[in-house]
């Protein structure tokens, strides 16, 4: 069987992509040393491949920034504002992904929304009415003829022009239907250069066919293709889809004259049995996504060689199935040969991008030892089993999930019992995250301090920060977070059923990698984890602090998760551990308790059908499981980092937290008219400035805002703050800012 990856970590195996980038933007190398380390990075890429034995190696899914801000630059779909800078080509690029400031002008960045679900962020390409679609860059000629010259014949990667229009935002007055001619004819030239260069195969991406998909979606693709296929000039053309199946558009997809279509077994929840209920035809080859592209498990390969017969035997032609990523290995990171740290019997359970090659070199070449040794892995993982844990999670009941009295009798008790004033104000939780602040962390972990200077050191840093909180004269105060950095790697390493790595890094945006924790095993709590460093913040202050967490969700959703167990599971677990610090929390005298659940948004499934059956309906009630033990003066808040849940309010409202705060103030406040028209019960903090900006918000211009917000909210209980934690800002706009915003709240409260 022949093997395909549909593409390869472009940030390189040392993140030599993000180094090389940064010495660019501080002019430290010139143009040409990036496009050296650039060009480096994908030789060692093809060769990777080209070693590992797989057939089918993509060229030019290589991104100095974004793949698909790589196809619009490709077509000239570039915003005039980037191209009036008169910058150099590249540069040009970088305007447009990260905003120019300098001698040529002051421009922002084109928008950045998360790629369909994973943590990848992509660009979002603009469309202006006077937008001339033409086939100007050279990209995928060039790294085509780049990997020619390594002895590799691959398959040209880009962005399909469907999902390309469907991601772009059109600015004027035109729609994607008026521009699709254009752009397919251009892409019938870029055909004809490619099979002019020497191509012989082309991959298309078309992600956007895994959403639901209307009648006009499906005749657009239609009428796109159609005229496509119809010009190939020569070369196979391979349709790739990933993230989930294509039940919408299957047996349309399948009738056309591709050459080769790639689909999603994996996250594809219906791929197999499509492909059973309706065939695949004789004249394609199925590119069979059966290696997961997004997790960092060995492969199962009994199961995935059960698979594979499955499939042969419900196509027309089994000896055109190729075995293949399910999506590409940009999700994953580069090699676990970087992990030195990491003991042999936990390595030995993973697979990263270098390691999947070899995956599916062995799936193709199968023998019975290499089964018999793979099969051994999948009968049991060291200390991945809590009994404890299982059968705390078994003993849960309905009523766990309840908390008790009902929200409105607990508001007149927080009422009274709390003592606020009308629109209470607060901060999210984070405070500047100054130079001496990371530098404790950081000595700490290197043994530079003892744990008693570290101790010191933050508990310094609380009381000041406590105190400046009572000087501005905010109503509910914070501790400040200076013993995290990231919340959910500060909570994965206080919780057991944690491993970690060193170098896991996988791409978030641009160059922006994250490395998120590894669930291994059954997760509890051993020991108190904040409890110690809220219990003094309160002791510095008569005024109420509000406890700090994070959620079972966002946990979840920024780490990786097991497969051994359901995600449902894993997340109770993480709830029932959260459970026990905010009954902690409790105890110790906190009576606001705050679980942020900045990512729930996140991973809610693609296709709307799914949103309840496979997330909602197990992570709200798990969010609920963690504070339903409280009584009924303690107050619960959450906050969640963006405003984009209009289309599930009844299920945040269903947290039944008493208080959330959210990100509103660079949105239209809509999102206010629809918690109003949804009857939204709990008391909301819709964020008054952007502290993604270090601009500080005027009180002028903070009353307007609460004003705008009251007139939405009139019969709420509403709260003042901040969008999101103060952490990347700077000290002096930080105080300036929250001063801002007391004199605002105060000046509403006398007009009330
Ligand atoms: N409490 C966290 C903070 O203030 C929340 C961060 C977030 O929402 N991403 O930093
Ligand atoms: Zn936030």
């Amino acid at each position: 069987m022949s093997s395909s990856v549909i593409g390869f970590p472009r940030i390189g195996r040392d993140r030599e992509l993000k180094f090389a980038s940064e010495k660019f933007f501080k002019k430290e190398i010139s143009e040409q040393e990036l496009n050296e380390a650039a060009k480096s990075i994908r030789e060692l890429n093809i060769l990777t491949q080209k070693n590992a034995g797989i057939d089918y190696i993509s060229s030019n899914d290589f991104s100095f920034y974004d793949n698909l801000l790589d196809t619009a630059f490709l077509f000239n779909v570039i915003p005039a504002r980037y191209k009036a800078l008169g910058l150099s080509d590249l540069e040009t690029f970088f305007a447009a992904a990260r905003g120019y400031q300098g001698e040529k002008g002051n421009v922002k960045a084109l928008a950045m929304k998360k790629w369909f679900n994973t943590n990848y962020h992509y660009i979002v390409p603009e469309f202006e009415d006077d937008t001339k679609i033409e086939l100007t860059g050279n990209k995928p000629v060039n790294e085509y003829l780049e990997a020619k010259a390594l002895g590799v014949d691959t398959k040209v990667q880009i962005a399909g022009p469907f999902t390309f229009l469907k991601l772009t935002k059109f600015v004027g007055s035109k729609k994607a239907e008026d521009v699709e001619e254009a752009l397919t004819a251009e892409y019938i030239k870029l055909f004809g250069k490619l099979a002019e260069a020497g191509a012989t195969k082309i991959q298309l991406d078309e992600p956007y066919l895994v959403r639901d998909l209307t009648e006009a979606d499906k005749a657009l693709f239609k009428k796109i293709y159609e005229k496509l296929l119809a010009n190939k000039n020569g070369l196979k053309v391979l349709l790739q889809t990933y993230f989930g199946d294509i039940r919408d558009i299957y047996t349309e997809v399948t009738a056309l004259d591709f050459d080769a279509i790639g689909l999603d077994f994996v996250e594809g929840i219906k791929t197999l049995s499509l492909v059973k209920t309706n065939g695949f035809p004789a004249d394609k080859i199925l590119f069979a996504g059966v290696v997961n592209g997004k997790n960092i498990w060995k492969n199962s390969y009994e199961k995935t060689l059960n698979l594979l017969d499955e499939i042969k035997s419900s196509v027309a032609d089994p000896s055109k199935v190729v075995i293949s990523t399910s999506c590409s290995l940009l999700h994953v990171p580069y090699t676990l040969a970087s992990e030195t740290k990491l003991p042999a019997e936990y390595k030995k359970h993973f697979a990263f991008a270098e390691e999947k090659l070899t995956e599916l070199n062995e799936l193709s070449n199968i023998t019975p030892e290499l089964l018999d040794a793979n099969k051994k892995l999948f009968e049991g993982r060291v200390d991945s089993v809590d009994e404890k844990v299982r059968a705390r999670v078994a003993a849960i009941k309905d009523e766990d999930y309840v908390r008790q009295p009902s929200f409105a009798v607990r508001e007149q008790i927080q009422k009274k019992e709390l003592g606020l004033p009308e629109f209470p104000t607060t901060t999210i939780g984070s405070f500047p995250q100054t130079a001496d602040v990371r530098k404790n962390r950081s000595d700490f972990r290197k043994g530079l301090i003892t744990k008693e200077q570290y101790v010191e050191f933050n508990k310094n840093k609380i009381k000041e920060c406590i105190k400046l909180q009572e000087e501005i004269g905010l109503d509910v105060l914070v501790h400040g977070e200076f013993e995290r950095n990231d919340m959910v790697e500060y909570f994965g390493e206080h919780l057991k059923g944690y491993v970690f790595t060193e170098k896991a890094w996988v791409l978030s945006y641009g160059t922006r990698c994250v490395k998120p924790p590894i669930i291994w095993g059954d997760v509890s709590r051993t020991e108190a984890i904040t409890v110690e460093w809220s219990k003094f913040a309160a002791s510095c202050t008569n005024k109420p602090v509000k406890g700090m967490l994070t959620g079972p969700v966002t946990i979840l959703n920024w780490s990786f998760p097991r497969e051994d167990i359901s995600i449902k599971e894993s997340v109770q677990q993480i709830a029932l551990a959260i459970r026990d610090e905010v009954l902690d929390l409790e105890s110790n005298g906190i009576n606001i308790i705050q679980i942020d659940e900045a990512a729930l948004r996140e991973k809610l499934p693609l296709r709307k059908s799914d949103w309840y059956s496979e997330y909602l309906d197990f992570a709200i009630p798990s969010f609920r499981l963690v504070h339903s033990g409280v009584k009924p003066e303690t107050q619960i808040h959450t906050h969640m980092c963006y405003s984009e849940f209009t289309d599930i309010i009844p299920a945040i409202d269903d947290m039944d937290a008493d208080v959330i705060t959210f990100e509103a103030s660079r949105s239209d406040l809509q999102i206010l008219d629809s918690l109003k028209e949804n009857h939204f019960k709990t008391e909301v903090g819709p964020g008054v400035y952007d502290i993604h900006s270090p601009r500080v918000p005027s009180v002028d211009e903070l009353v307007g805002q609460l004003t705008k917000i009251r007139e939405k909210t009139e019969d709420y209980k509403l709260w003042v703050n901040p969008d999101c934690g103060l952490k990347t800002r700077g000290e002096e706009e930080t105080v300036k800012s929250l001063k801002n915003l007391v004199e605002a709240a105060k000046l509403i409260r006398a007009n009330a």
